[in-house]
């Protein structure tokens, strides 16, 4: 069973998928409680379900592409979800904030949105997603090395953008051109 909180249609409007559309599937629960949190929902009302009850629910949508978020998902070991997800023909991504990679090490893509600066995971994910602001401390993520995209997003508001956060962003990956940007294409959009 699987604590489920929302499942919704929309465009990925973060990191390499960015503009693809995709189901989204958003878990309940989070390790951490971070200030800026955009997605409380996480905490709130959920519905437990079992695979076979969800995959029903996403095929009435068009695209391939699932989007596994929360909250964490990873508090729970979701391999055989994706596994099932896959047997349908999904490509799964999942955001995570790197609780436990094994819990969800079967998917296709995992983008890693660290919270922790001080104690980066090198390994068990696809791409970095840091969410900065004007003030943030940015030597850590300076100093790494990685061959994976590390992919800087501004920290913004919960239905709309950061504008002085934004610029930030923008003249920081301008600066270092190693960095990409991920602006929540959806908020642009003013979608979901
Ligand atoms: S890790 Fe993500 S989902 Fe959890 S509290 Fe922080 S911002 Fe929210």
């Amino acid at each position: 069973m699987l604590k489920i909180v929302e499942i919704f249609y929309s465009i990925q409007g973060e990191g390499k998928f960015s503009g693809y559309p995709c189901v989204f599937i958003r878990l309940h629960g989070c390790n951490l409680d971070c200030h800026f949190c955009d997605e409380d929902l996480h905490k709130g009302f959920f519905e437990s379900k079992e695979s076979k009850e969800i995959l029903e629910n996403i095929k009435k949508y068009p695209t391939k592409q699932v989007v596994i978020t929360g909250g964490e998902p990873s508090l729970n070991d979701i391999n055989g979800f994706i596994d099932a997800l896959h047997v349908e023909g999904y490509h799964v991504a999942v955001e995570s904030n790197g609780y436990k990679f094994e819990h969800i090490k079967n998917a296709d893509w995992i983008t890693y949105s660290p919270k922790d600066w001080n104690a980066l995971h090198v390994e068990g994910f696809n791409e970095y997603k840091f969410i900065v602001e004007k003030n943030s401390n940015i030597e850590k993520i300076l100093e790494l090395k990685s061959d994976k995209p590390i992919y800087i997003q501004p920290q913004n508001h919960k239905d709309s953008i950061d504008k002085n956060n934004t610029e930030f962003c923008i003249e920081l990956v301008k600066k270092y051109p190693h960095f990409r940007l991920s602006v929540q294409l959806h908020k642009y959009l003013g979608v979901e």
